[in-house]
């Protein structure tokens, strides 16, 4: 394994340093917005007279032909004022971020660049968080993750395009390789475990042997439990985003990083088939409803809680100190049972598919959807996200009040009740609606 011997130096090793011109690459694959804000950035530190490179995701997503828009900066210098530097003459905004001396840069287009200032980085403890000190660009390569995440390009004016690859990440990237730069790599931050995986697999890359052994040895020594709650949820949210996250789950499990999270997660073939029909319903709905948006990672995470009892659910996701958004629909998915079981019913009116569904989120519903077999219940489903949720009435609380109804609690009986006349066909127009409320009032006992 060619690891890079830590603490003794953070040297280079020379035969693994690669230092090539992408300067062709840098004209022709960009747009012409990512050349002019790299132009703008190299600009305003050659005024300043320090070196600027674009690091980590993107000249990695450049090397493999993938779009990347997240540009990463690292300055020699102070981030900090670089970043203010380029608004003052460039415009936008910075967002400064002093406890970690970094800053974004959110341009007036919208785009936004991460700034930091090349630093080193030392841990003091396993899974805490470093001390970081000034450093040069080597030193700030040398605190990555992997090798394809340590590559750096030079963007001032004299270099701009120089690919600087201190550890082999070019041609890890063509072996379609996954490699630690030292043999620390996962006791120093353990979230690497899931980041490796959620690399290996989305790339279709394979882990070189050593660095996987150093990895399950890490699982094996419950490193990830010396990891802050908040920094595994990331982490763990990061890998749901995938485009198909049952790949790094599966992939976790073997490992033995799973069931650090639980032990009760399951990647059977159940949760297989699950994830696939999640991506099914996921993608039915984001066609039919292109303007309808959905945190898809959401639905996998209820996936992958699929195995767990009710009330461990709820558990796991305290435990991970997940949004309350997460936490309600945790809450709403232990009442599936009961809904499943109404939606069997031979005959339902509309009205009650939507009574059932409505007052459950968008992502419930659909996760709902993925885990029903039964037909009918599919359906039923999709009629509601379809068509039923999207019914409105032209009645208001203002036609009720020239109605002669008293303000109260009525207003919203009488209208859910036209409402649910309205979804089950029996009034149509606004004057039909009028004569339903009309109906309903007298029935509910108008004095
Ligand atoms: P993605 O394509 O998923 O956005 P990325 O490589 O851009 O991946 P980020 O999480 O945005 O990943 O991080 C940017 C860069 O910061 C990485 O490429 C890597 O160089 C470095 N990095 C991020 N997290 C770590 C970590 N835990 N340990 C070491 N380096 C890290």
């Amino acid at each position: 394994m060619h690891t890079v011997q830590k603490k003794s130096n953070s040297e280079p090793r020379p035969d693994l340093v690669s230092v090539a011109d992408l300067s062709g690459p840098m004209e022709t694959g960009l747009t012409s917005r990512t050349r002019t804000l790299f132009s703008d950035l190299g600009q305003t530190a050659d005024a300043m007279g320090c070196a600027l490179y674009v690091v980590g995701g993107w000249p990695r997503d450049l090397l493999l032909n993938r779009p990347n828009f997240d540009v990463d900066v690292v300055v020699e210098g102070d981030g900090v004022a670089f970043a203010e530097a380029f608004v003052s003459k460039k415009g936008g905004r910075v967002v400064r971020h002093e406890r970690f001396q970094t800053a974004m840069i959110v341009l007036e287009n919208g785009c936004k660049v991460d700034v930091v200032s090349a630093r080193q980085e030392c841990y003091h403890r396993p899974g805490a968080l470093p001390t970081v000190q000034p450093g040069g660009i080597e030193q700030d390569l040398y605190r990555r993750d992997f090798t394809i995440n340590s590559m750096a390009i030079q963007l001032n004016a004299a270099g701009y395009g120089r690919l600087v690859d201190l550890f082999g990440g070019r041609r890890d990237l063509e072996q379609k390789t996954l490699r630690v730069l030292h043999e620390r790599s996962f006791v120093e931050d353990p979230t690497r475990m899931m980041r490796a995986v959620r690399f290996e697999q989305r790339f279709g890359f394979r882990m070189e042997r050593t660095t996987e052994q150093l990895l399950r040895h890490a699982a094996a020594d419950q490193m990830l439990e010396r990891v802050s709650s908040e920094r595994i949820r990331e982490e763990l949210i990061l890998l749901l985003r995938e485009e198909h996250p049952y790949k790094p789950l599966l992939r976790l499990d073997e490992l033995g990083v799973l069931r650090a999270l639980h032990p009760g997660l399951r990647t059977d073939g159940d949760r297989k088939n699950l994830f696939a029909r999640i991506g099914e319903a996921l993608s039915w709905f984001g066609q039919r409803h292109p303007d309808d948006v959905v945190d898809r990672w959401m639905l996998f995470f209820l996936g992958l809680m699929d195995a767990l009892e009710v009330k461990e659910k709820s558990a796991f996701a305290e435990k991970w100190r997940m949004p309350r958004k997460v936490r309600e629909l945790v809450r709403e998915i232990g009442h599936f049972v009961e809904v499943v079981v109404s939606l069997t019913e031979a005959r339902i009116h509309p009205s009650r598919i939507y009574r059932l569904l409505n007052p459950i989120k968008t992502e419930s519903v659909l996760f709902l959807m993925a885990r029903s077999t039964e037909k009918s219940v599919k359906q039923r489903i999709a009629l509601y996200l379809d068509r039923l949720r999207k019914v409105s009435i032209e009645l208001s609380g203002r036609d009720l009040s020239d109605m002669g109804i008293p303000p109260g609690p009525i207003f919203r009986t009488i209208l859910d009740g036209v409402l649910e006349a309205k979804i089950d066909g029996k009034v149509g127009s606004k004057a039909e609606e009028w004569a339903w409320a009309g109906k309903m009032w007298r029935a509910l006992g108008e004095p």
